[in-house]
Parts: structure tokens; sequence; C-alpha cells
């Protein structure tokens, strides 16, 4: 990455954190006593509260921290959806034992985790999801499909929601379980995406088991676990998503055993898909189109639309801390999608026809037309800006709720009413 393009703008916390590498980055670690060094410092989820292995800081801190990191040449913090949600659902929703069994290894990036949420039939409406798990015993049988679902191929552990009863309305019969993707019964498919990785999977499960010891929340509750899973999603999301990829966690990231100096070095910058505004502004300094009238005009707006995410991140931290903040956190989500949008446009055209050029010949690596590539999917992941803003039309602004007849209904009798409408009344 150039240096205009790695430049950020310094602050407390960033002196900070370059005093502290100072003292402890030793490139002759291996990967895993690098991250449990980091990690025992706080500094892997430092919006974490002290008492669950962070320092009780802001939501932007990550990416302060992680840009800090990167600048000193130092192997940053494990990413990964682990740290973005799972970690901080289970502190949540999590019985002692559990916590203590699965945020240790999430913290020090020892297991990589994904999201099992989406199905085909079931994106925006999550609710209405199929794959169902059945008890026998002490554990619980897996049948069904997931899609979309990122970084599955490098996970160890799935966010699983399964319908655990089928008797019931919709959103009561679902349960949220921390799954072991390695077993039989589970298969995993990738999908190429348009900017040329395939992020994605489709996950297969047939007669996949997993354990009671697993089931997060209790039978029955995954809909309350899944909210407080969103709620850290979106906010995540709404501060940058600054963990959630690379560097990979995990034994399947690759990185565990290795020299962390070593690592460090392809601590990729084209691992980046999200612009911001400090990378935007740098760039037009870079090439002499910071006086442009036009590219001012927009980084004006992108720096308006980022404060106003920052401070509705603070009042989210305020609410979220008075048992609230589903509607910030849906608003936040919003915004950061506009940054990533606003940015990454910006981007391709400081550095004209030629910034949408990709491959080592393009200018920044072809990060910026990667960005761009990358940004209509911010529209999407996380609930689609449609859904995010009837969340805020009902909650915020205390518009009617969408009409939703099944809602009450038991959900198996949902499922069968629709299969006989499609065949015609002859199921
Ligand atoms: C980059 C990326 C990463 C992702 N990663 C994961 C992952 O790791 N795990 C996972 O489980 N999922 C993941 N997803 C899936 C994502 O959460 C879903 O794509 C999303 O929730 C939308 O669901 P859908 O694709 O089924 O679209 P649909 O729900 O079918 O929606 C289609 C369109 O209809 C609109 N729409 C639907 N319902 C309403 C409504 N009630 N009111 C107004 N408009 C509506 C939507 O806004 C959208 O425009 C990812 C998606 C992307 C793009």
């Amino acid at each position: 990455m150039s240096e205009a393009v790695a430049a950020r703008p310094r602050g407390d916390l960033y002196e900070e954190v370059t005093a502290w590498l100072d003292a402890h980055w030793d490139p002759d670690l291996s990967v895993d006593e690098w991250w449990k060094v980091v990690a025992a410092a706080g500094w892997t989820a430092p919006h974490l509260p002290v008492e669950q292995g962070g320092r009780g800081l802001n939501r932007r801190s990550p990416a302060v921290v992680r840009s800090a990191f990167h600048a000193f040449g130092a192997l940053r913090p494990p990413g990964g959806l682990g740290l973005l949600m799972a970690a901080p659902t289970i502190l949540t929703q999590g019985t002692p034992e559990q916590i203590d069994r699965f945020v240790p290894p999430i913290l020090e990036g020892r297991v990589g985790w994904c999201q099992l949420f989406s199905e085909p039939g079931a994106g925006s409406d999550l609710a209405g999801l199929t794959t169902r798990a059945t008890r026998d015993g002490d554990r619980w049988i897996v049948n069904g499909q997931k899609v979309w679902s990122s970084e599955a191929m490098q996970s160890d552990y799935g966010m699983l929601l399964a319908r655990t009863d089928f008797d019931v309305p919709k959103h009561k019969g679902i349960s949220w379980f921390a799954f072991k993707l390695d077993q039989p019964g589970v298969t995993i498919r990738p999908l190429r995406e348009m900017t040329g990785h395939a992020v994605f999977n489709e996950v297969f499960f047939d007669d996949a088991v997993v354990d009671d010891a697993d089931l997060i929340g209790g039978a029955g509750n995954g809909w309350a676990v899944t909210q407080t899973t969103l709620h850290f999603e979106r906010t995540g999301i709404g501060a940058g998503g600054a963990h959630a990829g690379f560097p990979w966690p995990g034994p399947k990231g690759g990185m565990l055993g290795r020299r962390a100096g070593d690592a460090a070095l392809e601590d990729a910058p084209n691992e980046k898909l999200v612009m911001s505004y400090p990378d935007v502004v740098a760039l037009a300094a870079e090439h002499g189109r910071n006086r442009d009238p036009h590219i001012r005009q927009d980084l004006a707006r992108l720096y308006t639309i980022s404060q106003l995410g920052l401070w509705n991140a603070q009042r989210g931290k305020a609410e979220a801390a008075r048992g609230g903040g589903q509607n910030v956190a849906s608003i936040g989500k919003l915004t950061q999608t506009q940054v990533v949008k606003l940015a990454a446009r910006l981007g391709t055209d400081i550095l004209g026809p030629s910034g949408v050029l990709a491959g080592p010949v393009a200018p920044h690596g072809g990060l910026f037309a990667q960005a761009m590539v990358f940004s209509p999917a911010s529209s999407i992941y996380g609930g689609t800006d449609e859904i995010q803003r009837n969340i805020v039309a009902e909650r915020s602004l205390g518009l009617p709720r969408e009409p939703a007849p099944d809602k009450e209904l038991p959900y198996g009798e949902v499922l069968r009413a629709r299969s006989r409408a499609a065949t015609g009344g002859i199921a």
C-alpha cells in the first residue's frame, strides 16, 4: 500500500498502541504466540469491557488499533466473524462455561467462525428458515442448507440457526448453535463473486450433529440470540467492520504456525475491500486532486457522513448501555453503506480511467477498483438497506408494522399451506 493510502490521522489511542508495539512486537514469535500476547493486552477486541478481554474503548477503536499495527509493520490482531459476532453473542447469551470454552480461542485467533443464517428461502425474512435440528438425547441432528456463508471454507465453527420446533410461530421455534463444521454430515461449496474472490459458500447439512452443550441461549430462544448477533454485526459494520476478514484466524486460515514477522509482510492491503475517508483524502492529496472543487465537494460529503456515523455509534453505545440500540445499529449500518459506496466511487474518480484497472499494474494494486466492485454488497450484507429502513421506520419513527399474517401461526402449518398452494391444493 502506498504511504498516502496507509496514512491515518493520529490520536492518543494510535500513539498508545504504537508505544505498546515498540515494547512488545517480536517478529520471531509464531503467529499463535503473538496473538496470545495481543489478546492478553486487550488489543484484539479493545471495544469489549476489560472483564471480557477488551479495554473498554469505543466501537471505532478496533479500526484505529489495527491501523496502528499495520503502519508499525506488526501483524494485526486476528480478524474474522468470530470476533465481530460470535464472541459478543456468546458473551451476552452464553453460560459461564460456554463463555470460557468459546471466547478465549476467538480472541486469540485459534478458531475461525462463519455465520450460518441465510438460506435460499430465508434472507430478509430470516425467521422463515427451514434448516431443522431434531433432538436426539443430548445432541441434535441437523438437516438443511445455508447460503452466502462468508468465510465458511476457512472456518472451524458456524453460528448456526436451525428450527427446533415447527409447532410454534416462526420466531419462537428457532435455536442458535455453536456448530462444529468438520464432520461427515457437512458439505461446503464455494461461490465466486464479481470481485473474483470466493468469500461466499453454500453449506449443506445431512444428518450433521451438534451437542446440546453447544446450544446458546436455550432451545427455542434463538430469535432473541439472533437479535444480539445482528446488533453486533450491524454496529460492527457501522463502525467500519474493521475486523471482518484478514488476518485469518484458526488452523484453516493457514497463519497460526508461521513466524509473525513473515506473516506481517503479507498482511495484504489488497485484502482491504472497504475504503474510508482517510484513505480517499490521502489519495486525493497524492494525486494533486485535493484542489479540484468537485472532488473537494464529495470529500466534504464523505467526511460529513463519516462523522455522522461516528456520532451515531456513540449514541448507540449509550443506548446499548440502557438495553436498546437496535434502531441505532440500523442507522449506523445505513450510514456505513453510504460511506463504502461514496469512498469507492470517489477513489476511482480521483484515479481517473486507470482507477478501474485490476491487478498488479493498476494504481495501488487495483485496490480502489476492487473496493468499487465490492461496494454494492454493502447494501445487502448484514440485512439490506430496505430492511434497515423498515426497522428505523417501525422502531424509531413509530410507523405501522409491516403486515405479517403468518406471524402467530405454527410455522409447520404455514409451510404446509404454502406447499398446498404451490401444488394447486394437491399436496
Ligand atoms: C457480501 C455478503 C456477505 C454475506 N455474508 C453472509 C453470511 O456470512 N452469512 C449469512 O447468513 N448471510 C450472509 N449474507 C446474506 C445476506 O444477509 C442476505 O443476502 C440478505 O439478508 C438479503 O437476503 P436475500 O439475499 O435472501 O434477499 P431477499 O430477502 O430475497 O431480498 C430481495 C430484495 O427484496 C427486498 N426486500 C425483502 N423483504 C423486504 C421487505 N420486507 N421490505 C422491503 N424490501 C424487502 C430486499 O431489500 C432485497 O432488495 C451475505 C450477503 C452479502 C452480499
